[in-house]
């Protein structure tokens, strides 16, 4: 019997996508014994008390479906916080959903608009989840470029981009991988260019609490005409220390948050039960996020003064636990190829910006995570110092 070759006629929706530069980066660090300074998570551990937190739940048995939202408490904390931190009231019954992460979260938002050719503005370099989940859904991507090494928003092609398909614009800010924030006169010229339009924003904030130097963090929560169209995503891996947890959210009115929920209850339902009950008991109680930022910010410095004398040349890291490193003054090689040859041979993983370039042809830059252990840092700043 002869079998279909089936694939033969398989016509991908996302034909030009390979496997996340994440996966692949980290993987190649593991298999040359490289330091991974690659994929943005910490490499210490979270608070301990946060890990005997859940297993309590677990041993009290909370161990089945959560509600399809998330747990009562958690939302609630989740909104608390948006009070106190930037003055902002959302409904934990309709306006906050608990997801399985950040990425489940920018999905749902992107389904819950986008139909088969409506356009969707995203800024490049862009996060790499952003472009695929608008193009699995029929979407186009109308990609405007920030440009090295400021990353500014041009507000005016932003302007010029906007057309009767336009259905939303995706922000990100703290933003990954340039490190750049959204200032508050950025967030007048979105409000400005959206005024009477039905664009929604879908603001990606997952690095909120990692901001650096004493600069606010520009919620569109903290503005009334941009919060009612607003879908913004946050992420407790970031804030935490648990990025393997899988656990996010998203705060949006009422109304887009039943689209949203009608996306999330059938990608993945509900978010597991048990880190969702010993999160709320660390956000209720304000552990963890308010010192993030001078935790980091040491870390930053401290990595900064290790390859000072290194022929990398940083770009300004304002937030996120990523910092830029030109590396012109090293080599001409694309970003790709020296982020290979500096992984195999000189053992330390970097992630090359091009992975985030739709337009642009790659600066000569690096994104490197200093979210890891102090000696981390030194021993991959030893290595930097000698290139
Ligand atoms: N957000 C993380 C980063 O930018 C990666 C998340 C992932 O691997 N999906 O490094």
């Amino acid at each position: 019997m002869s079998h279909e070759p089936v694939l033969n006629h398989f016509a991908s929706k996302l034909p030009s996508v390979g496997t996340t530069i994440f996966t692949v980066m980290s993987k190649l660090a593991a298999d040359v014994g490289a330091i991974n300074l690659s994929q943005g998570f910490p490499d210490f551990d979270c608070d301990p008390a946060l890990v005997e937190a859940v297993a309590r739940h677990m041993r009290e048995g909370r161990n089945q479906y959560a509600p399809m939202q998330g747990v009562p408490a958690l939302r609630e904390a989740i909104a608390a916080a948006y009070k106190e931190l930037y003055g902002a009231t959302y409904d934990p019954d309709t306006e906050v959903t608990v997801t399985s992460g950040g990425t489940e979260a920018i999905f749902n938002a992107v389904a819950m608009v986008i139909h088969p050719g409506d356009e969707a503005i995203v800024f490049e370099p862009c996060y790499d989840s952003y472009v695929p989940a608008i193009e699995v859904n029929g979407g186009r991507a109308i990609v405007i470029p920030l440009r090295y090494p400021e990353y500014r928003v041009p507000w005016d092609e932003v302007r010029a981009a906007i057309t009767a398909r336009t259905r939303m614009i995706l922000l990100n800010s703290p933003h990954n991988p340039t490190a750049t924030v959204l200032s508050a006169s950025d967030l007048t010229e979105l409000a400005r260019v959206v005024a009477g339009t039905d664009i929604i924003i879908l603001s990606d904030e997952v690095y909120e609490h990692i901001i650096f130097d004493s600069v606010r963090h520009e919620s569109m929560a903290r503005d009334d005409a941009l919060r009612a169209r607003s879908v913004i995503v946050g992420s407790f891996g970031k804030t935490y220390h648990v990025t393997g947890w899988k656990v996010g959210y998203a705060v949006a009115p009422a109304a887009l948050t039943t689209e949203f929920r009608k996306v999330h209850q059938f990608v993945t339902f509900a978010t597991n039960t048990p880190t969702q009950h010993a999160l709320a008991e660390f956000l209720s109680a304000r552990k963890g996020y308010p010192e993030l930022s001078a935790f980091y910010q040491r870390k930053r410095d401290l990595f900064l003064r290790l390859i000072e004398g290194s022929r990398f040349r940083p770009v300004p890291s304002r937030g996120t636990y990523f910092q830029l490193l030109d590396y012109s003054a090293i080599t001409d090689e694309e970003d790709m190829a020296f982020a290979l040859r500096l992984t195999k041979e000189h053992g330390v993983a970097s992630i090359p910006t091009s992975a985030f370039l739709y337009k642009q042809k790659a600066p000569s830059v690096l994104r490197f995570c200093f979210g890891k252990k102090d000696e981390t840092l030194e021993r991959a700043a030893e290595r930097l110092r000698t290139l």
